[in-house]
């Protein structure tokens, strides 16, 4: 588990501070009243970040922000008084962010400001900028927002290096560059990635407000005008991850379903659908297995519904660690699963599928003090029909003929 260390003189705040922190995320956290004690944990332990208040009994002027800088461990400072000369000082150094004490706010925001880096992670950012001077500026600050960070001098460059890293999540790029302009690059990019997949801040030295229109007209997330503070910077980057996390969350939750987090009825037919006519058109073979779990209602009836619950979910889990990525997982219903393993010769679609009755064979689910173990039955289409709803009534059928055999068999066709 990664560590956060806290060191703040005042006991009491900073008691508060890890109570609040152990309750809302899973870090391992240690407390330091002083420098002094702040450098043996320093000494013996790595840090995701740490908590640093600027007046300490031994350290009254901040000196504990240098030593955490210096040992690679990004702050975010604790500080009872800001005003301007203060802040000024503080975001002159490499630190994530400071914070006010002004009251329990403060400990809220010390909080979501956590969560936020600790997401960050995931994400890839892609810089473009022609001058190197910006380039090194902006990725200084977005590693320190915990981001994983490209950079690139020009529009061509960024759309070879999206095609390098499909999953970037960002696209931070400035207007003038040589070869392709951030505009260019824009409305390229807006060709293949919608405003939904990928954020796209626009950076103009320009006070043009045609050019921030343009920008916007033509699938900018936002912009920001250069020369720009650290703090706006930091402020506009979040906020467009953020818009695009909760995209992502009202999206998954109409294709989604609620109990496994594989895809529903609903999305399977539609994504499916499409796939089966291209798959079609390429002459590509695919699979489709109906899964179902065998005496599921002895299951609620001996250990309960959460039990059954329980084992719903690893079935699923089951079949997303077995398929490809680019294959389709979804809960049709109760204990019924239906996957799509594209582009698959017919043999390897049986083993794929013999391969995954055998492995919920192996697995035990502990419920209380009894270890579960369970079967399914497969009915598998291993050569698409001329429609998909046919595809999908041919492996039902060979599911009944599973469950009508015996059970725990993949019978296919
Ligand atoms: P077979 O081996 O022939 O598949 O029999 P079965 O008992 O597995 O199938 P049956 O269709 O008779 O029973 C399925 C049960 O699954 C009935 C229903 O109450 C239960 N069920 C449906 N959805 C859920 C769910 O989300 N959670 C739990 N725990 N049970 C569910
Ligand atoms: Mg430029
Ligand atoms: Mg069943």
């Amino acid at each position: 588990m990664q560590r956060i260390l806290i060191v703040e003189d005042n006991k009491a705040l900073a008691k508060l501070i890890s109570l609040k922190m152990q309750a809302e995320l899973n870090f391992e956290i240690d407390i330091a009243y002083t420098l002094q004690e702040a450098k043996l944990f320093i000494k013996k332990y790595t840090y995701f970040l740490a908590l640093l208040d600027l007046n300490l009994p031994d350290a009254p002027n901040g000196e504990i922000v240098d030593y955490a800088l210096e040992n690679s461990i990004r702050p975010i400072v604790l500080s009872g008084i800001v005003n301007k000369a203060i802040r000024k000082q503080l975001m002159q150094k490499d630190i994530i962010d400071y914070i006010h004490k002004d009251g329990i706010e403060s400990i809220e925001y010390i909080i979501s400001t956590i969560m936020r880096l600790y997401q960050n992670q995931q994400y890839k950012v892609l810089v473009v900028d022609d001058s190197m001077l910006f380039r090194h500026k902006m990725q200084k600050l977005i590693q320190n927002m915990f981001f994983q960070v490209y950079t690139v001098a020009h529009g061509e460059e960024a759309l070879g290096m999206l095609h390098t890293h499909p999953d970037i999540k960002i696209i931070i790029t400035d207007h003038f560059m040589p070869v392709m302009d951030g505009l260019e690059l824009t409305k390229e990019i807006r060709k293949t990635y919608s405003k939904n997949d990928l954020g796209i801040i626009a950076i103009s030295s320009n006070q043009d407000e045609e050019i921030t229109a343009l920008f916007l007209k033509n699938g900018a997330n936002d912009y920001l005008y250069k020369p720009f503070s650290k703090e706006e910077f930091t402020c506009r980057l979040n906020n467009t991850i953020e818009a695009l996390e909760n995209i992502e969350k009202i999206t998954n939750h109409a294709n989604r379903d609620f109990l496994t987090g594989v895809y529903n009825r609903r999305y399977f037919y539609a994504n499916s659908e499409e796939y089966f006519q291209e798959a079609k058109e390429r002459g590509e073979n695919f699979g489709i297995a109906m899964i179902d779990i065998d005496n599921f209602k002895n299951i609620n009836d001996t250990y309960g519904h959460d039990a059954g619950d329980k084992v719903i979910v690893t079935l699923s889990q089951i079949l997303t660690t077995s398929v490809d990525a680019k294959d389709i997982v979804a809960r049709f219903g109760g204990e019924e699963f239906c996957i799509v393993l594209k582009d698959m010769p017919q043999n390897a679609i049986k083993e794929k599928c013999e391969f995954i009755r055998k492995k919920v064979t192996k697995t035990s689910i502990k419920i209380h003090d009894t270890l579960l173990t369970f079967t399914v039955s497969i009915g598998v289409a291993s050569s698409p029909e001329d429609t998909l709803e046919e595809s999908i009534n041919t492996a039902d059928m060979y599911l009944y003929n599973a469950k009508n055999s015996g059970k725990n068999r993949v019978v296919s066709s």
